[in-house]
């Protein structure tokens, strides 16, 4: 049977690039319904992520214009993970897979139907990968590459070079609807869902109008949520080191007696100084880390609603 796609596109003060966009999807969506590839019913779906421009109104524009767009308007921005999620929860009640897409088009949209393809051979879940990263700055690149290793270390379950432009069958999606944390990283959720999955490798290509919204300071933070969200192993760590320097201070101890009985005990000061600042240093920086589970905790517990859907344009 023919499967009804939708393609979620999270958008933030995307105008630039919003209407070629959505005219290049459509063509690609249109080949694919002849192919067979996806049914009628199949949708772009995009969400407004708050943008302050007229992202808004071109989404409205191109809804009335074309059956196939639909499009959904959050009520601030809650940032790319929340509101890809939002399109995913929404699109999960009509469709039999939805694909998660840039609203740039940086990820080729030419291997659509390789995504679809594999669902219909039973996957659940297929992860798009960059076969290579030569649009990225050398500084992006190294910073990526050393993310994914740090994950790995941490024992943090994440497809290398995979973003999140991949395709989640129905269930997949109802699987995902049940992780209620609020400080989203997808690509670490999405392997925990189990089930069968696959990959398709693609080129990425430059964004070809507008600027990133993920400027440095989003994505440092959006890295350590990644490593603080899925893994203690930091936690463990402290302790480690603390079971360390107190072997280590015992030793100490020690020495300090037998130099004191002995009589070769000179006024210590600069030790004294040098251990006060290195376990003050130590301890605030453990204290530092036990802080940022304790944030985590936080807003964890407060289990505030990830967003909120100010309107619903939808076809039927
Ligand atoms: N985005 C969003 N909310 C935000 C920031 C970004 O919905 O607060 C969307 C953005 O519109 C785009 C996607 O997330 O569709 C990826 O952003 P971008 O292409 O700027 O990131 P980059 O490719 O530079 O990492
Ligand atoms: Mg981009």
């Amino acid at each position: 049977m023919t499967p009804t796609v939708y393609f979620v596109i999270p958008c933030y003060n995307e105008e630039e690039v919003l209407p070629e966009t959505v005219r290049r999807l459509t063509d690609k969506l249109h080949a694919m319904q002849e192919q067979s590839l996806a049914s009628s019913d199949s949708r772009i779906l995009l969400v407004d992520d708050g943008s302050k421009d007229k992202t808004w109104d071109i989404i409205s524009r191109l809804h009335g214009d074309d059956s196939a767009v639909e499009g959904i308007k959050l009520a601030h921005n809650r940032g790319h993970q929340n509101a890809l999620l939002c399109g995913l929860m929404t699109a999960m009640e009509s469709c039999d897979c939805a694909i998660s897409l840039d609203a740039d088009l940086q990820d080729d949209i030419e291997v659509l139907d390789e995504f679809v393809q594999k669902y219909l051979d039973g996957c659940d879940v297929v992860y798009g990968v960059r076969n290579k990263r030569d649009t990225d700055t050398v500084f992006k690149r190294t910073t990526a590459v050393g993310f994914y290793k740090v994950m790995k270390l941490l024992g943090v379950d994440v497809v290398f070079n995979h973003a999140d432009y991949r395709l989640m069958s129905k269930r997949a999606l109802e699987g995902l609807s049940e992780y209620g944390e609020v400080n989203l990283f997808l690509r670490g959720i999405v392997p925990l869902i189990g089930y069968r999955s696959d990959y398709v490798t693609y080129d990425r290509h430059e964004r070809f109008a507008g600027e990133s919204k993920y400027p440095l300071k989003k994505m440092i933070s959006f890295a350590l949520d990644g490593i603080t969200s899925f893994s203690v192993k930091p936690l463990k760590l402290i302790s480690n080191l603390g079971i360390l320097i107190s072997v280590l201070s015992v030793f100490g101890l020690l020495y300090a007696l037998i130099s004191y009985f002995a009589g070769w005990a000179v006024s210590g000061w600069t030790a004294i100084v040098c251990s006060i600042w290195l376990l003050g240093g130590l301890q605030m920086l453990c204290l530092g880390v036990v802080g940022g589970y304790i944030g985590k905790i936080y807003s964890e517990v407060k289990a505030r609603p990830r967003y909120r859907i100010e309107e619903h344009l939808k076809h039927k």
